[in-house]
């Protein structure tokens, strides 16, 4: 059955969105049309995306639009920090899209803004959830070595389905991106359930996260951005979710949130 999904409340979205709207910047609630919106913004919690809002790649169940990207905004380091003050964040957890385009595949970008957000709010916890910047060592090492708290990158599906729903990205390099991290800081990773794997898949890609490091992980389940996107397969019952909540906690990792409409960044905060 299709989970009820509540519209956002024009009331309680209003005042995070003026802030928003304020500084021109954008935020993956909006661009991936986020079911949690409402809750979220009435927590005053959002989830910023920097470089743009136009992806190099092209995930078949993403709504974020894809194509040419745009030039990176010098003042975004600033304007991300004054929205953090303003909106007054003790945990923010900042995103991009990937700039495949880029030589450095915005990674110095990404290092200016953490860096700009931490000079402006020390107390604010910084998660970069951050692209696999096609594992470039010297990107990856800015992200190490930045402030950030703690650094995430989404496996998003299983390795069975990972060509034909993310063709431009690897499976094996998104563990390989994962496993450097939790070197430094604590790892976090998403699955998203729903495409049509099995419940061995899971638990088969469960495994390879942990084995690479990662300490977190949130399931959740796919909805359709639009009619173009790939089409949901199934949908997870609440006591699958529990089933793989506990899954998940019996392979070892400290913190799960699985749920129906669990993203990456829901509750971040209480991870
Ligand atoms: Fe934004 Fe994340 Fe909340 Fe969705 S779950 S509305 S992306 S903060
Ligand atoms: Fe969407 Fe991320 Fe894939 Fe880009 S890389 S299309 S933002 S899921």
């Amino acid at each position: 059955m299709k989970p009820k999904v509540l519209a956002p409340s024009k009331e309680v979205i209003s005042v995070t969105k003026n802030i928003i709207d304020k500084y021109g910047i954008n935020t993956v609630c909006y661009s991936s049309k986020c079911p949690n919106i409402s809750e979220c913004f009435a927590r005053g919690t959002a989830t910023f995306m920097i470089l743009g809002n136009v992806c190099t790649r092209n995930c078949r169940f993403c709504g974020v639009n894809k194509g040419k990207p745009l030039k990176i905004d010098e003042k975004e380091p600033i304007k991300i920090a004054n929205a953090v003050k303003d909106m007054k964040l003790k945990y923010v957890v900042i995103t991009s899209v990937d700039r495949d385009d880029l030589k450095d595949f915005g990674s110095n970008h990404w290092r200016r803004v953490i860096e700009k957000v931490n000079e402006i709010n020390p107390d604010t916890k910084i998660e970069a959830l951050t692209p696999d910047f096609q594992g470039d060592i010297n990107a990856l090492n800015l992200l190490v070595s930045s402030p950030a708290y703690k650094l995430a990158h989404n496996i998003e599906t299983v390795k069975k389905l990972h060509k034909r729903l993310k063709p431009k990205s690897s499976y094996e390099l998104s563990l390989k991106v994962l496993e450097y991290y939790s070197k430094f800081k604590i790892t976090k990773s998403s699955l998203i359930v729903g495409f049509g794997e099995s419940f061995k898949d899971i638990e088969k890609t469960l495994i390879d996260l942990k084995s690479a490091g990662v300490s977190q992980i949130t399931i959740g389940q796919y909805l359709q951005p639009s009619p173009r996107h790939y089409p949901v397969k199934k949908y997870y019952s609440k006591e699958e979710f529990k089933e793989l909540e506990n899954l998940a906690l019996s392979l070892g990792f400290s913190a799960v949130v699985s749920g129906e409409l669990v993203r990456s960044s829901y509750y971040a905060d209480k991870l």
